[in-house]
């Protein structure tokens, strides 16, 4: 045991934390950065002037509090998400992961569960923790699919608090269809159970794939999670968001620190929104690269997941780790996201992808 971890263990740190390491992807100074499926195309020229301009005129007002209501900033949201959703129905916090967070603390909890479907989102049992929920690990079928039957069954026996729901799922980028969001809810009537849409990639989905968005008018307990992290290319301003029914967001009110959305997050956010045609077209052109490297990886022999995202999981490796570090050498990072045979990479401009495949097609080759 190293002596960091030893001085923590002496620490008298809560029990359910004890063992247990922070989230982290390897933050590392490489040019070609493909490891934690941020949007790679930058914040376009347009939307970057809207705000500078904003945070400007934020800034005159830093001496106040911010809206604790955030109500310009979840009428746009609202807007945005369109399927007659308004404000009341929004909430948002720093990030996708604390709107989670936030959840789980207002319906998760000691002597609660949240159910989740590995592989999946890493960060769905460290909330758990960090809320003393107990996690539950449910099972997917064959080739991490998850079917309608199978996760009502599931949740039907475990009775969990909360379900998370990840379409597109990460890691593996592919889309769940509505028939699971409806069966596992119709399931969780009697435990009511609460089912969070975990749709951070949603945008990146090809043409015409339905949000569980459409299912929300007649369910209370079904949250839509999204963020602006991901298409809208803002992972560095922090604003994640959910849609629901009122009173969610008015449970949500209660676990919230006051003022938790700073002026500048809610400019910036705000900005973005209103500016969001270049950053749609930059969704076009991830998507574009994301199919361009499923058909690049299958031409090598390799087997690629079908991606909703802005990343692709692949199999047929017989030593990952091994090619992440030949990649990591060459320039390149990916994720190993420790599933045996696979790695993960995000869609990045052209240039980028080109540079990944060139260098894994070479390494390939290269292996005996
Ligand atoms: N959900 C999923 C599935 C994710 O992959 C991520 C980030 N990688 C998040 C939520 C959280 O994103 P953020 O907090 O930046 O909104």
């Amino acid at each position: 045991m190293n002596d960091q971890l030893e001085r923590l263990n002496r620490l008298p740190l809560r029990s359910n934390l004890r063992g247990l390491t922070p989230y982290g992807a390897p933050q590392l100074d490489v040019p070609i950065l493909l490891n934690v499926n941020e949007n790679t195309h930058g914040v376009p020229a347009d939307v970057r002037a809207a705000i500078t301009a904003a945070v400007s005129e934020a800034a005159m007002g830093l001496n106040r509090y911010p809206d604790r209501e955030f109500t310009e900033l979840r009428k746009a949201l609202a807007d945005y998400l369109g399927h007659g959703l308004d404000e009341t129905n929004i909430w948002a916090a720093n990030g996708s992961n604390e709107v989670l967070q936030q959840i789980l603390q207002a319906f998760g909890g000691p002597g609660r569960t949240a159910l989740g479907f590995p592989p999946t989102y890493s960060m769905y049992p460290l909330l758990a923790s960090g809320t003393d929920t107990t996690y539950i690990k449910g099972e997917r079928e064959e080739g991490y699919e998850l079917s309608a039957e199978s996760a009502a069954r599931q949740v039907r026996e475990l009775k969990p608090g909360i379900v998370f729901l990840c379409s597109p799922n990460n890691p593996t980028g592919t889309g769940l269809g509505l028939d699971v969001v409806e069966a596992v809810y119709e399931a969780g009537n009697e435990s009511q159970t609460i089912v969070i849409v975990d749709e951070a990639y949603h945008e990146f989905a090809h043409d015409g794939t339905p949000s569980a968005l459409t299912l929300l008018p007649g369910r209370e307990r079904l949250i839509v999670s999204r963020t602006m992290s991901k298409a809208f290319a803002l992972a560095g301003a922090r604003l994640g968001y959910m849609a629901a029914a009122p009173e969610v967001a008015d449970a949500l009110r209660l676990v919230r620190l006051p003022y938790h959305l700073s002026a500048i997050t809610q400019a910036t956010a705000l900005a973005a929104l209103q500016h969001r045609e270049a950053l749609m077209a930059d969704v076009e052109d991830i998507k574009k690269q994301r199919d361009r490297i499923v058909s690049e990886l299958t031409r090598m022999g390799l087997s690629p997941a079908a991606s909703d995202s802005n990343y692709v999981f692949f199999g047929g490796l017989e030593n990952p780790h091994q090619v992440w570090q030949d990649l990591l050498d060459a320039g390149v990072l990916i994720r190993d996201v420790g599933i045996p045979g696979h790695l993960r990479v995000t869609a990045g401009t052209e240039t980028e992808t080109t540079a990944f495949l060139t260098s894994l097609e070479s390494i390939l080759a290269n292996r005996p």
